[in-house]
């Protein structure tokens, strides 16, 4: 279903109902309107999505699987299927995104790529595409994260990336975002903005979307040879800026039948004043170029968020999400630091599987929710824990130090 009724789509100036456009300065106007242009042509043209295609199955090592956790269901009486973004190269769903983008890139002739990354997962992400495709990238990341995530710095280098330091502001992602938007302004013409997730000015939330959505794609295919219909009840994902909750629901948008969840970090609590719970906090506002539910002060600054995920750590949602919210299409609910530890420390004991802390806060709702027995749950398990090791160790397991 592609109609005006439709979640799935934006309209032609990029807004999904309220929420969305590109909200941008003057000086990029050509780099984005060169984009919003071609974007769809490019994408759908029969020998990108070969080469698209076939970097999915044969480097990021997709289909990823849909796995039937037995001992999850057990534990919470119903039926749970994990869909296995984990398992992706570089260990998350970004991969999905940084592939695409960089055939994009590929065709619109650049020969430089940018990128802004707070955890380093995206950071490593697009290091990774530019290394395959021997393309000079530049990614910006906060001091204070680079501090925080050294071992991602480390791949970022090794993988031959240029690691800009920003000591801008809060020395954090929104910083880094606002010094990478700076640099493409700068380099108009030579130069691509990978954006990591589905925020950021038309096209970039429905451009991320589409690269995204071949999770759902896959749910359905998988599910249909499963249990012999393509459609769960449920699917379930956390939502940072919601690349991976998009692409999850994505397939699903239009089918009234399936409950959407999105899940957001609570931090320490939604009425601690640290937490990034986005919809439950924020207002209407306008960040990174498009217009979207933000947290804000009364007087409208962008306030810092806070969760022990560094990949939910964001002030923002995208504007496809906002929109889901607003109608109510998709239920959002949150988990706090707290919880996201003890869902990620359940869900190795019962299945053998270590999640990231992002994906921890999709599973922690597991207990805020009755199922029964005859539900069929997908939850998306957007990345794995390795990255996480030492704060599972830190927070959890002092004394088996
Ligand atoms: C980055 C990241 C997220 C959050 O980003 P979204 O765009 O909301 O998907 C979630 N999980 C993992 C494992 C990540 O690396």
């Amino acid at each position: 279903m592609t109609g005006s009724n439709s979640y799935q789509h934006p309209n032609e100036h990029g807004y999904y109902g309220p929420f969305g456009g590109a909200y941008i300065p003057e000086m990029l106007h050509r780099n984005v309107e060169e984009l919003r242009t071609n974007y769809l042509d490019i994408i759908y043209e029969p020998g990108f999505q070969k080469e698209f295609r076939e970097l999915l199955k044969d480097y990021a090592g997709r289909p990823t699987p849909l796995y039937f956790a037995k001992r999850l269901s057990d534990r919470y009486h119903t039926t749970i299927y994990l869909k296995r973004e984990d398992l992706c190269h570089t260990g998350a769903h970004k991969i999905n995104n940084t592939i695409g983008q960089i055939l994009l890139a590929g065709r619109l002739g650049k020969t430089r790529i940018i990128a802004e990354t707070g955890a380093g997962q995206h950071g490593v992400a697009t290091a990774t595409v530019c290394a395959l495709k021997g393309v000079e990238c530049v990614v910006y990341m906060g001091e204070k994260d680079i501090e925080r995530q050294s071992p991602n710095v480390a791949r970022m280098k090794m993988l031959g990336a240029t690691v800009m330091p920003v000591i801008s502001g809060s020395k954090t992602l929104k910083d880094a975002t606002n010094e990478a938007i700076r640099d493409w302004i700068n380099h108009p013409s030579d130069t691509h903005y990978i954006i990591g997730s589905v925020v950021g000015p038309h096209p970039y939330p429905d451009m991320v979307a589409r690269f995204q959505s071949v999770i759902s794609e896959e749910i359905r295919i998988q599910l249909k040879e499963k249990t012999g219909s393509e459609l769960p009840t449920h699917v379930m994902a956390c939502v940072g800026g919601g690349s991976n909750a998009a692409g999850s629901f994505y397939h699903f948008l239009d089918e009234s039948s399936v409950q959407l969840i999105a899940v957001e970090a609570a931090g320490l609590g939604l009425d601690s004043g640290h937490s990034a719970a986005t919809t439950q906090l924020g207002k209407p506002g306008i960040l990174h170029g498009s217009k979207s539910l933000l947290m804000q002060t009364e007087d409208g600054q962008v306030t810092e968020p806070h969760s022990i995920s560094a990949g939910l750590d964001y002030p923002g949602i995208g504007p496809l999400h906002a929109n889901l919210f607003k109608t109510v299409r998709a239920k959002f609910l949150s988990a706090t630091d707290q919880e996201a530890l003890e869902a990620a420390f359940e869900l190795a004991r019962l299945e053998g599987i270590i999640p990231a802390l992002e994906t921890a806060h999709a599973l922690a709702v597991l207990k805020q929710l009755n199922f029964s027995m005859d539900d069929k749950v997908v939850i998306c398990l957007s990345g794995r824990g390795d990255k996480d090791l030492a704060t599972y160790m830190k927070e959890m397991m002092p004394d088996n130090l």
